[in-house]
């Protein structure tokens, strides 16, 4: 924490990247940093490569997001991405290599790839960007609070997640302190589905499989355009099917627009898929993690499902 406050103190133009198909937690982490550090009159590029979801329209600068890689900052800053894959087409070899690059990140699966890791298991990345930018001095503003709360909001699913404490309520009392409206981001986050969401809910509920105790289900790309769902769409779903009762592990597999499939996953308290997910080539948390695997659907989800028994097996014994 003290060397990354150190760089960024000192730095007077500042990149800060967030992950790929970004939630509420990349996107809050990016934006509460970048608006704290210009506060501290440093110049401040934001960047994501994907395209932001309209439902993050309510956070002040989200319309400053850009889809370029760092040019000519001093110091590259990586928000919520737990690999270097994870940043997508703002990676760019050459310039990370010769750049201070300070990695914040909540996932146990991070791969330590920046020069400095700010990397703690907090339920969200939110709360690191919080700590370092009061280290910083910096008192933060409404729009600076609102978008921090954001990520703590989306990553603990409304305090539902089960790694939610007293430091989570207080930081965001802190926050709401400093102007941020809960009712207002529960509201615009949770209760604004739009009606193909809930199109492609309703396809994939009603598809939905069990094996021992492992639910799952698929999207297809036919799916998603029959309902006029963007890429996103659908995020909520895996919770949904963990909530069943008698259920270990959830899973939930999509078919993206370039034929690979991404899985993401939900494991019941005292279960672990981080490690099934990371051996895939993704990474998470233990009872939130996701991969992306090239292949066919029916090959992909058989080889992941079998990959996820294993898992649970091996965690059985220690579990019973
Ligand atoms: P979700 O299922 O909500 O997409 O993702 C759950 C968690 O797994 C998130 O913390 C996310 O960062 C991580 N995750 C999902 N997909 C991938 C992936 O392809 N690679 C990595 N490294 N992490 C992933
Ligand atoms: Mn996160």
């Amino acid at each position: 924490m003290n060397i990354a406050k150190r760089q960024l103190a000192a730095a007077h133009s500042v990149y800060i990247a967030c992950h790929i198909i970004p939630d509420g937690d990349a996107i809050g982490s990016l934006l509460g940093l970048g608006l704290a550090l210009r506060r501290l009159g440093k110049s401040c590029t934001m960047a994501c490569a994907d395209r932001v979801p309209s439902r993050f329209d309510f956070l002040s600068g989200v319309h400053e997001i850009i889809s370029q890689p760092p040019t000519t900052e001093e110091v590259i800053v990586t928000v919520d991405a737990s690999d270097i894959e994870r940043l997508g087409s703002l990676y760019d070899e050459a310039i990370f290599r010769c750049h201070p690059v300070i990695n914040i990140d909540h996932h146990v699966t991070n791969t330590r790839f920046g020069t400095v890791n700010l990397v703690q298991p907090l339920p969200s990345t939110a709360e690191i960007v919080y700590t370092l930018i009061r280290r910083l001095g910096v008192q933060p503003d409404k729009n600076t609070a609102t978008a921090l709360l954001t990520g703590l909001v989306t990553d603990t699913r409304c305090f539902r997640t089960g790694n939610v404490t007293a430091a989570q309520l207080r930081t965001t009392i802190a926050l709401m302190d400093a102007g941020a409206s809960l009712t207002d981001i529960t509201e615009l986050i949770f209760n604004r589905e739009p009606v193909s969401t809930i199109c492609l809910w309703g396809r994939a509920l009603a598809n939905v499989q069990t094996h021992g105790r492992v639910i799952w289900t698929e999207i297809g790309r036919d799916m998603m355009r029959g309902c006029g769902a963007s890429p996103n769409e659908g995020d909520g779903l895996v919770s949904f099917l963990a909530s069943t009762m008698g259920v270990d592990a959830a899973l939930v597999f999509r078919e993206k627009d370039d034929g690979r499939i991404e899985v993401s996953m939900r494991a019941g308290p005292g279960w672990d898929v981080s490690g099934v997910a990371l051996q895939l080539g993704g990474g998470g948390h233990p009872r939130a993690a996701g991969c992306t695997v090239a292949g066919e659907m029916s090959t992909v989800r058989e080889r992941v499902l079998g990959a996820v028994e294993t898992a649970l097996q091996g965690q059985s014994t220690r579990n019973s």
